[in-house]
Parts: C-alpha cells; structure tokens; sequence
C-alpha cells in the first residue's frame, strides 16, 4: 500500500507559537528540561491523561467514519501509554494531533494513497510543553482510498494492507493517523520522528510498521472499547 506523502516545499514558512495552557515563556528546545513530568508528580489530579479539544474541523463533526478514527485515536494518545510517550507525551500529542486533524480535508484522489499532506508547512511550538512541531498546508484524506475501502472502486482489487490490519477497519485507520503524525511531530534529537516518505513506498511501509511496533498494543485494545463519541 502506499501511505503517501509529497512533501513539497519544506522550507521554514513561519514559526508559530500555539499556547493552549498558561505556563512559563518558551525555551529554545536546546534548553527543554523535563519540568512537565516534575509538574505531575506534585499534582494530585489524576496525571495519566488530558482532556480533549473539541472538534478540531466540521469535517470531524459530520464525517463519522473520521469522527470515531479520530476519537480513537485521541483516546490513546490522551492517556500516557508507550505510544503516547513516543509522540511526546499525552499534552503534546494531543495538541499536534488535532491541529493536523484540522487541516484535513476529504477528496477524492487516484491510487491507493489513505491519506497524504503537501504543501509548505508552518513550524509549530506548544508553549506549555516546549514541544514542536509542524503543519502541512494541505492534508488530504481518500475518499477512494483504504482509509474508507477495501478495494479500489468498481473493482474486485484489495487494498494492501495496513500494517497488519485490514484496509477499512477502525485499527488500519488509526494506523493511519499514527503513521502521519510521526511525520509532524519532531523528536528529541531534533528530526521528525519518521522521516519523509513521499513517492517512496518502502520507506512509508517501514514507517508503518515502525508506528505499529511501537503503538500496536494500544491499537488493538480499540477491540475492547467503544467506539468514542466524547464530544457532542
Ligand atoms: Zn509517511
């Protein structure tokens, strides 16, 4: 399958600053230190997890097939887990994750592409937990592809799978969203956590299957929840 990217015209548009929460100035991430952990330890709410923004796009709101992906999604990555912690934590993840989710659109693209952004991308910093990030100009979701079907359109052709999940399915599709998060999300060395992938199919399938490695158990923990419909 090809989980493709184009990343086109990376340069650094702009330097956001995003604030969700009141907390000390931004650092320069050479300077980041690991105060948000020492903030939980001494709090006595419950730590484990943040609350989720609300509906990021009408799009969410009216699409229930991206609705309960993206519920799913937020529900792993809202609570500390391994697959959270790889994205940066619960309160960094969950921003950069609704963010990308607002910018997504649905259309209808050729191939087996689930899901692809392009386009110049805005560098993001969370000022409360000093973590960054990017966004692509354009992050389209296929209204042909696996993230909706099995097959390709008037044809009896599967869709590869995703990872090992079956194209179409709640897992394939939160694999989906896992996978484009890494290419958003920048690590503590200071690259993206997966590296870019556009055109490439191997690299996007390893990419995958890293995501899957790291996230796999807590995807397929999804069999044993609801489906999430938290916001109204
Ligand atoms: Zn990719």
């Amino acid at each position: 399958m090809r989980l493709r990217e184009f990343l086109i015209g990376t340069a650094l548009m702009s330097f956001a600053l995003v604030i969700t929460q009141a907390g000390p100035p931004p650092l320069f991430h050479d300077e980041v230190s690991n105060d948000f952990v020492g903030e939980k330890k001494e709090t006595t709410e419950p730590s484990s997890s943040v609350s989720i923004p609300p509906d990021p796009s009408p799009l969410i709101a009216k699409d229930k097939i991206l609705r309960a992906a993206y519920y799913d999604t937020m529900s792993i990555l809202s609570t500390t887990n391994l697959c959270s912690d790889f994205f940066g934590g619960p309160a960094a993840s969950v921003e950069a994750f609704n963010q990308l989710i607002g910018r997504m659109r649905k259309e209808y693209l050729s191939g087996s592409i689930a899901l692809r952004m392009t386009g110049q991308t805005t560098n993001m910093l969370n000022a409360a937990t000093r973590k960054e990030y990017r966004l692509f100009e354009k992050v389209q979701v296929n209204a042909k592809g696996p993230f909706y079907r099995n097959s390709f359109p008037f044809s009896d052709t599967s869709f590869s799978h995703i990872g090992t999940f079956e194209p179409n399915t709640r897992q394939a599709r939160v694999l989906i969203f896992l996978h484009e998060l890494g290419h958003v999300v920048k690590g503590e060395d200071g690259e993206w956590l997966l590296p870019n992938d556009g055109n490439n199919d191997k690299v996007s399938n390893e990419n995958t299957r890293r995501i899957q490695g790291i996230c796999g158990d807590q995807i397929k923990g999804l069999d044993k929840s609801e489906t999430k419909t938290l916001a109204p």
